[in-house]
């Protein structure tokens, strides 16, 4: 009998059911000279402490620990560091989903009485956000067109935050960051850009002028549709506030998706550069497919976008994303998903396989017809999500669904 089974011995079966293989074991584990390859999944929700002055030297940072997972955690920490070199930033915070992440953002620089102005094409979710639910804080919105309005004439003295994707969802428009940094600054007011379809890989909004970065790391950062994750990026004195916020609002990871999505990061480059070719090539194939009433892509020379994207975006790659209207309105739009076979209607985005998504009918369902019909949102407009096999067999796929359309 070991020594330790030998001291255990009288008490009860619950007793050392419970109490083995714990706290000690862990310790034991942080102390041993050889440390596990990969930032093991820490499914703990809390963290033990043999004497108060060590929880105090936690909290005020003279000691390295950690206290409970809706503050922090090891996976938390390593996905953290990650994110911040992709960036090249001060900072991240992550966060349980995208819109968790944006709205932590936006509570972080606006209170009652405040302003936002946002571009109108956008996530249909941050849109039915700041149109349905800001207000009720006395948060109030309005949508202005970047490209073909005057940014400067919807400022208000109360405007604290100007909000952008890099990429619009799902028009594929890129607004020129560094004009609208500069018009948010003029007015005391940070501008925020979702850079969820673009990804460090091809632009980097905080180079450009941006005050934080947002994401849905759902989409490319996991990029294998099988974690729902957000994030926050910026300088250390944005990020302290969002770091707050996040711990009361309780948005952060489990430790499971902190890993999965850490793990997922390590192919971001080549998977974004993967999907933003295979993009490329659907989107010419659409542009001189008869049955293709308009395409949006920014890496096409015809795009209104192209030439701000160029300017903005790295390595000539424009991004797995593109859109377009297929002739015959919902009814095309319909029988074109169906004839397809192996390329899946999925109401999401930047997985392996190439997806399509219907805007009118999923993320943008908070949009009215009006407001569609305003910003150039289609019945017969279909969004795909290039995905990373070979393309022809995508292209040969298409053909055929066509035929049904
Ligand atoms: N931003 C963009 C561009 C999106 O497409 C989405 C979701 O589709 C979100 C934000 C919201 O992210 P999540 O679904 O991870 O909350």
């Amino acid at each position: 009998m070991s020594s330790d089974v030998e001291k255990n011995s009288k008490k009860g079966l619950m007793t050392r059911l419970t109490h083995s293989g714990g706290n000690e074991a862990a310790k034991r584990t942080a102390q041993s000279v050889s440390v596990p390859k990969v930032v093991p999944i820490y499914m703990s929700s809390v963290f033990s402490f043999d004497d108060v002055p060590s929880l105090d030297g936690v909290y005020d940072g003279t000691q390295k620990g950690y206290v409970y997972s809706r503050m922090a955690n090891p996976n938390y920490d390593a996905l953290n560091e990650v994110l911040t070199q992709a960036e090249g930033c001060d900072g991240a915070v992550s966060f349980g989903s995208g819109m968790a992440a944006i709205v932590t953002a936006f509570l972080a620089n606006v209170s009652a009485g405040d302003h936002i102005v946002a571009s109108p094409v956008l996530y249909g979710g941050v849109y039915d956000y700041l149109k349905n639910e800001a207000p009720r804080f006395g948060i109030e919105a309005d949508f202005v067109d970047f490209e073909n309005d005057d940014l400067e004439r919807h400022m208000k003295p109360n405007t604290k935050v100007v909000y952008t994707e890099t990429i619009t969802n799902p028009l594929m428009e890129v607004p020129d960051l560094r004009k609208a940094a500069e018009t948010a600054h003029r007015h005391g007011a940070k501008l925020i850009v979702d850079n969820t379809f673009a990804t460090p890989v091809i632009c980097r909004p905080l180079e450009f002028g941006a005050d934080i970065v947002v994401y849905s790391a759902t989409k490319y950062l996991g990029g294998h549709s099988d974690l729902t994750c957000g994030v926050v990026l910026s300088g250390a004195e944005n990020i302290s506030r969002v770091q707050k916020l996040a711990t009361l609002y309780g948005g952060i990871p489990g430790p499971f998706d902190a890993w999965l999505l850490t793990r997922s990061l390590r192919t971001l480059e080549l998977r974004v550069r993967q999907h933003s070719d295979n993009a490329q090539k659907l989107a010419e194939y659409f542009e001189k497919h008869p049955k293709v009433e308009k395409v949006y892509y920014p890496g096409l020379p015809s795009s209104p976008s192209h030439a701000v994207a160029a300017g903005q975006f790295d390595g000539g790659l424009f991004g797995g994303m593109l859109s377009a209207d297929i002739v015959g309105g919902e009814g095309g739009a319909s029988r074109f998903i169906a004839a397809c076979e192996s390329v899946k209607f999925v109401p999401s985005l930047a997985g392996v396989t190439t997806s399509i998504s219907y805007p009118a009918k999923t993320s943008h369902r908070a949009y009215t017809r009006e407001e569609m019909d305003r910003c150039g949102i289609s019945m017969g407009q279909l969004r795909f999500s290039a995905g990373l096999e070979r393309i022809e067999d995508v292209i040969a796929e298409f053909d055929r669904a066509f035929a049904s359309v």
